[in-house]
């Protein structure tokens, strides 16, 4: 049973999502329209075997396993109905004939249900061949095991607009270490796939594969008669390569591919308590912790631009995993001068990110998004970058990066907390209509370049994030 007063709180769970929602929908997407999502049909993967599931799964298959009153792929055959997404083939294998006996021709739930079994694995790609005549122009293809409640409606709008060939939903996760990379520019536009099979550099961004895609049929052209073929180590890069426009579409929302006991107890916690609802951008916005880089995450160097100058402090990791099992969205949020003053350039700024979440993906923690300003406004420093030495709004105490990241990332400003080692992040804070806090590390407040009292000084980020989590957990009532 859900918890009556995130419901409340929330105002929002599945069984809601209809009429009021869907006539939302139907302003938001006037541009592609109701009628355009309803023309996409869905695959639904649910043919893994489940081994790693033990026990839970020795007579029934694993997308039949329940969170909360109902099965996962009920769960996820009623979002997808909610979004008008009603015509849904499901590609089984192992234990397929006791799905069929389940659902039937899915009249039951108000879809249509098609089956198909798989004889042999074919790959995530492969198993798609004989549905080559099944589906539409564009294709929804989810696996059974990936627990979400996502706008998929916003998906289907991005694709769309982006004329992709193939888009993968991505998100940053608490195991990148042994997931499927995405390499992706500021647009979405995929530059590259680091396959978990293959090496990788040392350090790496924090942008995963979910296993939630939408495909246009240009991929058959691409998928060999024969054999098992990988859809993200095998099918996309040949696309990449090819120079088709792929797409990754980053979220914020829940998404949890539950194949191991612990993931699935966590995802049944998540449901029970209202996370992945609220999560949803379908849902009202939702509070966040925005977060200082240098001498607040990161250890303080004056002009830090080397990858050497990038050093967690011992208790960063430990801080953000506090944050992200809480269910509250994380945003590194930074100034970087260096890159006017020619120190460095973005491409450095992006590669010391990377290793800012590889460390933090090792001990199982992630940052939602970041953003940078590589901005200054005064010139005449020798060799600086005149390209960068503007006058611009997105540089602290500024609040372009925040306002951006709130409209994207579905976030309720006023009952989020922004954490910074200086003045200037105080200003920052007050400027977005945020609570904020300073710590006591690097700067320490004593840069005395804007006047302001913090709402609260904590000794450093992992008590400062104890404090703001507890604020923000007391107003929503849990
Ligand atoms: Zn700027």
């Amino acid at each position: 049973m859900m918890n009556p007063l995130a419901v409340w709180k929330f105002g929002f769970e599945l069984r809601s999502w209809s009429p009021s929602y869907q006539r939302r929908l139907m302003r938001v997407y006037q541009p592609f329209g109701m009628t355009n999502i309803r023309k996409i049909k869905t695959v639904i993967v649910a043919g893994g075997r489940g081994t790693r599931l033990g026990d839970l799964t020795v007579d029934i298959p694993k997308p039949l396993v329940t969170v909360g009153e109902r099965s996962i792929l009920e769960h996820l055959i009623l979002q997808l109905r909610t979004f008008g997404l009603n015509e849904i083939l499901l590609a089984t294998g192992h234990l397929g004939h006791v799905i069929e006996e389940r659902l039937g021709d899915g009249r039951q739930m108000g879809v249509s249900v098609t089956h198909v079994r798989e004889n042999s694995p074919q790959g995530s790609a492969g198993c798609l061949r004989p549905l080559r005549d099944w589906v539409s122009e564009d294709f929804l293809v989810i696996y059974a095991d990936v627990f979400q409640a996502m706008d998929l409606a916003r998906l289907v709008d991005f694709h769309l607009r982006n004329h992709s060939r193939a888009t993968l939903v991505v998100h940053p996760n608490n195991h990148p270490h042994d997931s499927d990379i995405v390499v992706a520019r500021e647009d979405g536009a995929i530059t590259d796939l680091l396959c978990k099979k293959n090496p990788r550099p040392r350090y790496f961004n924090n942008l995963v594969n979910a296993g939630v895609h939408i495909l246009n049929r240009a991929v058959f052209q691409y998928l060999p008669e024969t054999g098992m073929v990988d859809l993200v180590g095998d099918l996309l890069p040949t696309m990449l390569q090819a120079g088709e426009p792929l797409f990754a579409y980053r979220t914020g929302e829940y998404l949890k591919d539950m194949g191991t006991p612990p993931r699935l107890e966590e995802v049944r916690v998540a449901w029970s308590n209202g996370q992945v609802q609220a999560r949803s951008w379908c849902a009202p916005a939702q509070p966040a912790i925005f977060l200082d880089r240098d001498g607040t995450l990161i250890e303080y160097v004056p002009l830090a631009h080397t990858l050497e100058h990038i050093q967690l402090y011992p208790w960063s990791v430990s801080a953000i995993r506090t944050i992200n099992r809480a269910g509250i969205a994380c945003f590194l949020v930074t100034n970087q001068p260096v890159v006017a003053r020619n120190l460095c350039t973005l491409e450095d700024i992006y590669r010391a990110h990377d290793k800012i979440e590889t460390l933090l993906g090792e001990g199982g923690a992630f940052l939602d998004d970041i953003r940078f300003c590589p901005h200054h406004p005064d010139g005449g420093f020798a060799g600086e970058n005149p390209i960068y030495k503007i006058r611009c709004t997105c540089r602290k105490p500024g609040s372009d990066m925040i306002e951006d990241l709130a409209n994207r990332y579905n976030i309720d400003l006023e009952s989020s907390w922004f954490i910074g080692d200086s003045s200037v992040d105080i200003m920052t804070g007050r400027n977005a209509g945020m609570k904020s806090l300073l710590v006591e590390t690097g700067e320490g407040g004593r840069d005395g370049r804007c006047a302001l009292e913090p709402d609260r000084t904590c000794s450093n980020l992992e008590t400062a994030v104890t404090y703001a989590l507890r604020r923000i957990q007391e107003r929503m009532g849990l």
